[in-house]
């Protein structure tokens, strides 16, 4: 992109002046502004164009709020703040009310769009307030007219705020469960053979309540936030189907008077790559659907397990929710305390050497290198990632498509011949995997990839193990971050401990000082969350290879001194994961329950 580019676009000029938004993606953007334009007027298209705000919050995940917070002064919009009071139960029958006189088409454009009458103006009968996330909306006019008000002002009102209360007003609806609290079904078997009869099952999964429940299940988990969804058989007419938010499973649904064999065939037969009538082995799919306006992948993983008869043909199921809108691009929100952020975007900004996130699985590893990679990413770079599979899509990068033609050894030496200039290898699993993404490092590339240790230092001998050289760790590397994730106490419950049990905080690294100022929060459970938490906090843990560091490395003969490493890196200013933790816990975020967790782990 021509760094001379003028910008003619108030909006542009204002983002790019105050630095909010990178000037590359507000060129990006305008490029496929301008491209959707003239594809519409080609195909003589009527409906509306997207704008540049919607461009960049849909394409570019820039944060809703940043981008329409300045629309809204840019363009004088007042900006409201609602109060508890407009959740309240006849606030909400009003405006629901004020929906009725408006036309099905534009109430259901209002529902998707968060656009909200809120009331007539108190001082002026023939005028109205309306409320939006959007308020240059171009059919707010139309709405005025429906209603046959002559004059009206707009309220610029979060997102967020607006999202809330839209789902008071009208609760998103679940068709397909709906469909299910109709019916009643009761199945009966007479054969209780040894082999699956598979006319038995057809009949059964043709059945529309099993199509709802599937289909109402990917709906559900997505609208509430959930990462995986755990299809269970749990006898041989009853499947329990579990449900992952904020790392925790709970039960979402029980379903009896149904063979778990059928409920699996309905999944299958929804997955791609899935073989229905194959019950033996392991197999891996998946599913996209539409929710909400938001494309949705899922990631099926099937296996068969014991059953407790004979006659079962048991398989688990486990699918992984994909939703594009979690990944985070913005490196402010992944939650870098201190000096960590700095060494970061320091180790990232450099032209070549390795950046590795290591934790366990579900540890958010893959947020943290997106958002690293989207903080890079500029059109004169080109960025290739060899992950299997692919999890997120991510805009401006090549990510090779692993097959049973192509895997991930042969994509990775492709790689090399692809011309990188940054590149994602998924995974780091084996000695060949390591040798390739050092060379990558050692030759001009910035690479980024992941490792499973507990934390930053044991990635060092984790790594010499696999019996790479210790000057080709010490030299190739720029960052270990090691990374996990806390669940938040829920702000709407959460109290202040009255006794705090001071032998069990010292054992977990407070000083005494540290003692008398310290307030312990503990959870306590509402409505608005699930057990006195509500989303999770990540905390980190950057071991930033500084001439030091990579001196200790480099000069280990025989064994990697992980506690030297470690050592030197706190003088350096690192900070470990467990005082990481301890800073959280400080700030009121997190509880000792959670410090346990992620000390016991040392
Ligand atoms: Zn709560």
């Amino acid at each position: 992109m021509n760094k001379k580019t003028k910008f003619k676009d108030k909006l542009a000029v204002e983002l790019i002046r105050t630095g909010l938004v990178d000037p590359n993606k507000v060129a990006m953007a305008i490029e496929i502004r301008e491209n959707e334009n003239s594809q519409r007027k080609a195909l003589g298209e009527r409906r509306a164009q997207r704008n540049l705000a919607q461009i960049l919050v849909q394409d570019f995940r820039i944060d809703h709020y940043l981008v329409f917070n300045v629309i809204a002064s840019l363009y004088g919009f007042r900006e409201i703040t609602l109060a508890d009071e407009d959740y309240s139960e006849s606030r909400i029958e009003y405006i629901r009310k004020m929906f009725d006189p408006l036309p099905r088409a534009l109430q259901e454009y209002m529902i998707r769009n968060k656009i909200i009458v809120l009331r007539y103006d108190k001082d002026r009968p023939y005028r109205i307030n309306i409320a939006a996330a959007d308020p240059t909306d171009r059919t707010i006019p139309d709405i005025t007219r429906a209603l046959g008000v002559q004059s009206y002002e707009v309220f610029y009102v979060k997102l967020k705020s607006l999202s809330a209360l839209m789902e008071k007003v009208f609760p998103p609806e679940n068709v397909f469960l709906k469909e299910i609290e109709k019916q009643e079904f009761e199945f009966s078997y007479e054969d209780m053979e040894d082999e699956i009869d598979e006319t038995s099952i057809e009949a059964e999964i043709n059945k529309s309540l099993l199509v709802n429940l599937a289909e109402g299940m990917l709906i559900e988990a997505v609208r509430r936030g959930a990462s995986d969804i755990h299809i269970i058989p749990a006898g041989s007419n009853r499947t329990e189907i579990n449900i992952r938010i904020d790392g925790t499973l709970r039960s979402w649904h029980i379903q009896e008077g149904v063979r778990p064999e059928a409920i699996a065939a309905v999944i299958k037969d929804r997955s791609k790559n899935v073989d229905r009538f194959e019950r033996d082995s392991a197999q891996d799919g998946f599913i996209q659907r539409k929710i909400d306006d938001h494309m949705i992948r899922y990631r099926v993983s099937v296996i068969p397990i014991q059953g407790s008869e004979v006659q079962n043909k048991f398989e688990s199921i486990v699918i992984r929710i994909l939703d594009d809108r979690k990944v985070i691009s913005d490196l402010d929100k992944l939650g870098f305390q201190g000096i960590a952020k700095e060494f970061f975007i320091k180790a990232i900004s450099k032209p070549q050497g390795m950046i590795i996130v290591t934790g366990p699985t579900g540890s958010g590893k893959s947020t943290t290198l997106i958002a690293a990679l989207s903080y890079i990413m500029r059109p004169e770079i080109n960025v290739l990632t060899v992950e299997d599979p692919v999890e997120y899509i991510i805009r401006g990068a090549r990510q090779l498509k692993i097959s049973y033609k192509m895997d991930f050894e042969q994509a990775l030496r492709a790689v090399l011949r692809h011309d990188p200039d940054v590149v994602m290898v998924g995974e780091i699993r084996d000695k060949e995997t390591a040798e390739t993404a050092i060379k990558m490092a050692n030759t001009g590339h910035l690479t980024f990839s992941t490792l499973h240790t507990n934390d930053a230092p044991s990635a060092v001998s984790r790594l010499y193990k696999m019996g790479i050289e210790t000057f080709l760790i010490a030299y190739a590397i720029n960052i270990i971050i090691a990374q996990r994730l806390v669940r938040r106490l829920c702000d709407k419950c959460k109290r202040p401990m009255k006794d705090k049990d001071s032998k069990l905080l010292k054992s977990l690294g407070f000083t005494e000082a540290e003692l008398d100022n310290l307030i312990v929060y503990e959870p306590v459970g509402c409505g608005a969350c699930h057990g006195g938490y509500k989303g999770r906090l990540a905390i980190h843990e950057t071991l930033y290879f500084s001439k030091q560091i990579r001196r200790l490395i480099f000069e280990a003969s025989k064994d990697i001194n992980e506690e030297a490493i470690k050592e030197q890196a706190v003088k350096e200013g690192m900070i470990t994961l467990r005082d990481a933790c301890r800073e959280r816990m400080k700030q009121g975020l997190t509880s000792i329950e959670e410090l346990i967790h992620v000390t016991s782990e040392d």
